[in-house]
């Protein structure tokens, strides 16, 4: 008798609600001593409909822990009008104490480039760390926002008990928000990284050698099980809409009897990444109220 292996799936939500259960709590103690919730704005350029559905249900997960959550719409008819009011809503924002965290929805409209956003964001309140500034202290190693869904990408190894210290692990994908944070954040966890893109010769050959195996590239199928090493554990960070399906760039179906364990779309990062970024909000929230008390008790001495 043949034994069909079948991966552990890695499920996301029980993760996100531990993490929203802290984030509750240190909302709470922050309104208690500043007189107000913190706040989150999303900024939004132009309409489209999915990144509102994905705004809205970052707003009502606000709601559930007490954050304030608000957005704020540019609407100006062309690209310059855009881009100088983006620009003036983003410093406002960054001026507002009552406003602890930003986020600008991705990607931006044709003409509008991401230095309006740069010059504009505080990087302090840049909590899904696309400031340089921040990416700057993942890549040399120091504190700071990384991207949401590269933290949930870690958070999920992490908390499923996967061992990333000495093990090989490749990430499909090298963009700025994904990628790349992920390969650095594992390799500052001291796993061997190889990065994968749409220029690798056989990405297979790459993934066949991996105990950890990442893959954000936004294409369906993309990995399939033989090109996994038995045992591997796969994180599918990919978002698809297959005939009115929502998948991943992972096919399950092949996978699922390779790999030890798999964090599936939907269901695995997504839901981590919406509670990371609400947990990125209160930590900015408590450092500034922390830095404004530090400024208040020097202009006293
Ligand atoms: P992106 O900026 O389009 O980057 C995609 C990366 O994948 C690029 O490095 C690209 O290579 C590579 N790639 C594309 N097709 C490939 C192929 N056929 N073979 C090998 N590499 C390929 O996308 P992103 O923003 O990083 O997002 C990646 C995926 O994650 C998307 O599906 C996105 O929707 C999803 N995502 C999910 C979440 C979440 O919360 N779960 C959050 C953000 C993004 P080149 O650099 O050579 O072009």
């Amino acid at each position: 008798m043949t034994v069909q292996a079948t991966a552990r799936i890695l499920e996301g939500a029980p993760i996100a609600e531990e993490i929203l259960a802290r984030v509750r709590a240190d909302v709470a103690d922050f309104t208690q001593s500043q007189g107000h919730p913190p706040g989150l704005t999303v900024v939004v350029c132009g309409s489209s409909a999915p990144s509102m559905v994905y705004l809205d249900r970052i707003l009502k997960a606000c709601a559930t822990v007490g954050i304030d959550g608000r957005m704020v719409h540019v609407t100006g008819d062309d690209p310059d009008t855009q881009s100088r009011e983006l620009a003036a809503a983003l410093r406002a924002l960054s001026a507002d104490d009552e406003v602890s965290g930003i986020i600008v929805q991705m990607p931006l409209p044709a003409g509008i480039g991401i230095k309006v956003v740069i010059d504009a964001i505080d990087p302090a309140k840049d909590i899904d760390g696309i400031h340089p500034l921040n990416a700057g202290r993942l890549r040399l190693g120091f504190e700071g926002f990384v991207p949401a869904t590269a933290h949930a990408t870690l958070e999920m190894l992490e908390r499923s008990g996967v061992q990333i210290a000495g093990a090989e692990a490749v990430v499909v994908g090298r963009s700025p928000v994904v990628g790349m944070p992920v390969a650095f954040m594992l390799a500052k966890t001291g796993a061997t990284v190889t990065v994968c893109h749409s220029r690798t010769r056989d990405i297979g050959a790459h993934t066949r050698q991996a105990d950890i195996v990442v893959v954000a590239a936004g294409h369906p199928g993309l990995v399939t099980g033989a090109m996994l090493k038995p045992g591997a554990v796969v994180i599918d960070v990919g978002i698809n809409v297959v005939d009115g399906h929502l998948v991943g760039d992972v096919d399950m179906a092949s996978a699922r009897e390779v790999a030890g364990a798999i964090a599936p779309v939907p269901g695995g990062v997504g839901p981590l990444t919406n509670a990371l970024l609400l947990a990125h909000l209160a930590r900015a929230a408590q450092r500034q109220a922390a830095e404004r008390s530090a400024v208040t008790a020097r202009g006293t001495e």
